[in-house]
């Protein structure tokens, strides 16, 4: 086997090695001693170097109109789609998904460069009439400044693109450190973007691990903005600490995302979707369905059918076109999800399939886990609480849609949630009821678009979005600006108190 490319940072337009000259290995989940590449171990030298650069480049960044900032974005998608396919094997090989679903993270990278090429003539803001006669008054987006970015495995491509694109079409600079698991997709991003004429130090790549390469992205007093996605307990350390300077901090996080399935379903439109949200990405998605909540009416049905088709599902290396599951990223999270099956046992939950790591024959070179399923699982039973982020689904019984929704709603995330039922007055009362950022009808709790907002609520997030216009709102701040055309000093109501 050839050896494995070594990267450097990316830092002011200059692929650099680590300043302590240490690196780390990026395996295959599927096959581990496939070396997909050697990246820098990043510390505070770096993350300021790479901060510095965003800093420089930012005073003629800014500068630059937004529809001319756009071009470059569109020739970006235009890049992406030629090499779609490549960038879809290399993601396959470094996090393990399927073929088609790295495909997908790659097309999710395209669909943002297009739409946020499409903001560059919009970043609309206010005219609003003055108190005042001959004054002229109006709001207007400006860049933040430079913008700490820290990224998680499991959408290697489509959430860098989701951070970084936005970020670029409202004139911010950016540095950016990818997730350990998955350093490879941020490069192949990045490269497109300089390909298409970004400048140098615009976009800026710090490859490590989060205490030593993503606290000090966190901390650098030149960085104005942390946009942040990961798991709720990191993401509670980086929102501390980006408080005590005051910087704003965009947080996506967990999900422990619920299904609901009424009685009056489609069965089968509903195990398809159950099928896909649970074991799709091997469980991995932020938005995973990890709790089917079915009437108790059809419970019996509906359990057995989604045995059946676990049990089914092709388990292996995700470059084979007839693989539906990959491996799960790495050794801790299979730990994680045999942890988690003990513990769902201990409470007493039931074992219906799977439940094992596999670790035999074409098994035997990666991290691969068993879809697995437990029956009899009660709503406050840690397995139906915590995320465990592998293949682990848990069916819980519900009598009628009130009580579907009091247990959806009995945890601590608030991200994805789905309604199966065909009563239009049920899907209208979960969609105003479920605490979630996003509710799905008849159809799975994965799949987002691009154009419309993306985060959670409670323990998901802190109230920002990534997708659609909340991520215009995050990457800018509001300008009001007074123009006086008076020639004499008007002064404002306010100060004109009778
Ligand atoms: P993680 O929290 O372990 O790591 C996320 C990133 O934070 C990585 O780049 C990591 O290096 C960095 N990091 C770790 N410690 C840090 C520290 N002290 N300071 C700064 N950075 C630090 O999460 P993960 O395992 O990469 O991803 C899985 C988690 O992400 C799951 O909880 C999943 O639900 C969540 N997720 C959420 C969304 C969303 O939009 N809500 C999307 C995808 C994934």
């Amino acid at each position: 086997m050839a050896s494995a490319k070594t990267y450097g940072n990316l830092i002011g337009g200059k692929f650099v090695p680590a300043k302590s000259g240490k690196t780390f290995e990026n395996l295959s989940p599927a096959d581990t001693s496939d070396v997909v590449g050697v990246f820098a171990s990043s510390d505070d030298a770096d993350v300021d170097a790479a901060v510095k650069a965003a800093a420089k480049a930012y005073e003629t960044w800014r500068l630059v109109p937004a529809p001319k900032r756009a071009e470059i974005l569109y020739r970006t998608g235009e890049l992406l789609v030629k090499r779609k396919e490549e960038f879809a094997r290399d993601m396959t090989r470094e996090m393990g998904k399927v073929l088609s679903e790295t495909r997908g993270d790659v097309q999710e990278a395209i669909d943002t460069a297009y739409y946020m090429a499409g903001e560059g003539r919009r970043l609309f803001g206010q005219t609003t009439p003055s108190e005042l006669q001959n004054k002229f008054a109006m709001s207007v987006r400006m860049p933040v400044g430079v913008c700490g970015m820290i990224a998680p495995w499991n959408f290697p491509m489509a959430i860098p693109s989701w951070k970084l694109f936005p970020a670029l079409v409202c004139g911010n600079t950016c540095v950016i450190k990818p997730a350990e698991d998955t350093p490879l997709s941020t490069f192949h991003l990045v490269e497109m973007l300089m390909e298409a004429g970004l400048p140098d130090g615009v976009v800026n790549i710090v490859t490590g691990f989060g205490p030593e390469a993503g606290a000090p992205l966190v901390e650098h007093p030149k960085v104005r903005a942390i946009s942040f996605t990961g798991s709720s307990e990191v993401g509670r350390i980086v929102g501390q600490k980006a408080a005590g300077n005051f910087k704003p901090c965009s947080l996506e996080m967990g999900g422990k995302n619920a299904m609901i399935v009424l009685d009056d379903a489609n069965l089968d439109l509903a195990l398809d979707g159950a099928v896909w949200g649970a074991f799709g990405t091997s469980g991995q998605r932020c938005t995973a369905t990890s709790r089917v909540i079915v009437d108790k009416r059809v419970a019996a049905e509906f359990t057995a059918r989604i045995v059946e088709r676990a049990k089914k599902l092709r388990v292996g290396n995700g470059l084979e076109e007839n693989i539906e599951m990959g491996p799960q990223i790495n050794k801790q999270q299979i730990e994680t999800s045999t942890r988690y099956v003990k513990v769902a046992q201990d409470e007493g939950a039931a074992l219906l399939q799977g439940g094992v790591a596999l670790a035999e024959g074409v098994h035997s070179k990666g991290h691969f886990f068993a879809p697995t399923i437990f029956g009899k699982v009660q709503a406050k039973m840690r397995i139906a609480q915590e995320e465990v982020f592998g293949p682990v689904l848990s069916v819980i019984e519900c009598d009628g849609v009130e009580d579907a929704i009091r247990i959806a709603n009995g945890i601590e995330y608030g991200l994805s949630t789905a309604l199966y039922s065909r009563d239009v007055n049920k899907a209208f009362r979960a969609i105003r009821d479920l605490e979630a950022g996003i509710t799905y009808v008849n159809a799975p709790t994965i799949g987002a678009e691009v154009h419309l907002p993306f985060g959670g609520v409670k323990q998901t997030g802190n109230g920002h979005r990534e997708g659609g216009t909340g991520a215009l709102d995050f990457y800018t701040t509001w300008k009001s600006v007074y123009i006086d055309y008076s020639d004499k000093l008007q002064r404002a109501q306010i100060d004109n108190a009778k």
